[in-house]
């Protein structure tokens, strides 16, 4: 059976150096926000190539910890629109929504699954503050075309890189560096995983590292000196180590992952399959491989009966949940064909040669 993602065979890779920084972590006698805490906000401030990286919680807590700083600083009031992509994962919704800001959803390219400058402009009203530009499944959104747009309309850039870490675009910029302010997952299915939850902000903005660093804990500068209403929203000291190791092998990851898209994208043909658009550049880290399908069920029985699994990203827009009532009636024809007809195939650093192409040579045969 082809995984679609074999967690435990990407982080059986550094079994031997996990097992050693465990040992010198629990010998260390410092367990939160300590030294490897340091050293990874460090590391990957350098490897994103911003002046600061704030490690929190999860990638959730570090969106709404951006928002929340911002309304602390005055850039953002309650109730500001914020103009986010329809077909993203929940999570950056919800952000905007438990910040006290409201979400403007708007339709994505079906090719490229992201949003075009071009059509976010037409949502931008009086009221609109904000983009949260989400880079889904590993690919930029057209970077330097909404940071334009956005600097015209005095608006504030934040990233949700969740799912992009290490994709640089043509100015060899990293997701994370490309706004005002970014926010990063490390959950454990990312390109760069954890083995638990983490996340971190990524900014050059003096003052918003400032605020966001004093939010995640208890809002003190200094220990039992509370300056703003904060959260309790620290990374987790053993998860940064997990990082710090899993970080050298990022590029590497991220190379290969190119490597098995290429070859999906070179050797796919069939008529049922659309194969998602790929500029042959580094601004996509192939988090994830995704094409669409009529028939999603059938194919998927298909590639199952055949030893494969497959996934989907994701099988209900975040204006159809429950959650989301007020804005069930929004009319979003690409996002709902995207959820309709979207399939994610096995794509991972540790997929052999032998199952990429049984992937290709299964997904060619459908009939
Ligand atoms: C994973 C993800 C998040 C949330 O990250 P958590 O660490 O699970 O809170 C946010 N946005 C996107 C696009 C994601 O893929």
């Amino acid at each position: 059976m082809i995984k679609f993602l074999d967690l435990h065979k990407i982080n059986a890779r550094f079994g031997v150096q996990l097992k050693a920084e465990f040992q010198e972590f629990l010998d260390s006698g410092y367990y939160v926000l300590g030294k490897g805490t340091t050293t990874f906000e460090t590391n990957y401030a350098n490897y994103c190539g911003t002046k600061y990286c704030v490690g929190v919680s999860n990638g959730l807590d570090a969106l709404i910890l951006v928002f929340k700083a911002y309304l602390q600083i005055g850039k953002l009031s309650k109730g500001d629109e914020v103009i986010v992509p329809a077909n993203t994962y929940v999570a950056s919704i919800l952000s905007i929504i438990q910040a006290g800001l409201k979400p403007v959803f708007v339709e994505p390219n079906s090719a490229t699954f992201n949003c075009e400058a071009s059509t976010i402009k037409k949502y931008i009203t009086s009221k609109t503050k904000a983009i949260l530009t989400v880079h889904l499944y590993g690919q930029l959104a057209d970077s330097e075309a909404i940071s334009m747009l956005a600097q015209q309309h005095g608006l504030l850039l934040i990233e949700d890189a969740a799912q992009a870490h290490g994709a640089e675009n043509a100015l060899g910029k990293r997701a994370g560096n490309i706004s005002n302010a970014a926010a990063f997952s490390f959950y454990p299915s990312k390109n760069l995983g954890a083995l638990g939850e983490a996340g971190a902000v990524t900014t050059n903005d003096d003052e918003l590292a400032k605020v966001v660093s004093e939010l995640r804990n208890y809002g003190s500068e200094k220990k039992y000196e509370n300056v703003r209403l904060g959260v309790n929203n620290r990374i987790d000291e053993l998860q940064a180590r997990i990082l710090n190791i899993k970080l050298q092998h990022l590029d590497a990851d991220n190379e290969r992952r190119r490597d098995i898209a290429k070859h999906y994208l070179s050797k796919i043909k069939n008529k049922k399959i659309t194969l998602p658009f790929y500029d042959g550049s580094k601004n996509h880290n192939f988090h994830l491989f995704v094409v669409l399908v009529d028939n999603r069920k059938a194919f998927m029985d298909y590639l199952l009966d055949n030893g494969i699994q497959s996934s989907i990203h994701y099988p209900k827009p975040p204006h159809k949940q429950k959650a989301l009532q007020e804005f069930l009636e929004l009319q979003l024809p690409i996002t709902e064909h995207i959820h309709r007809n979207c399939v994610s195939l096995p794509i991972s650093p540790v997929l052999t040669e032998a199952e990429v192409l049984k992937v290709i040579k299964t997904v060619n045969a459908f009939r």
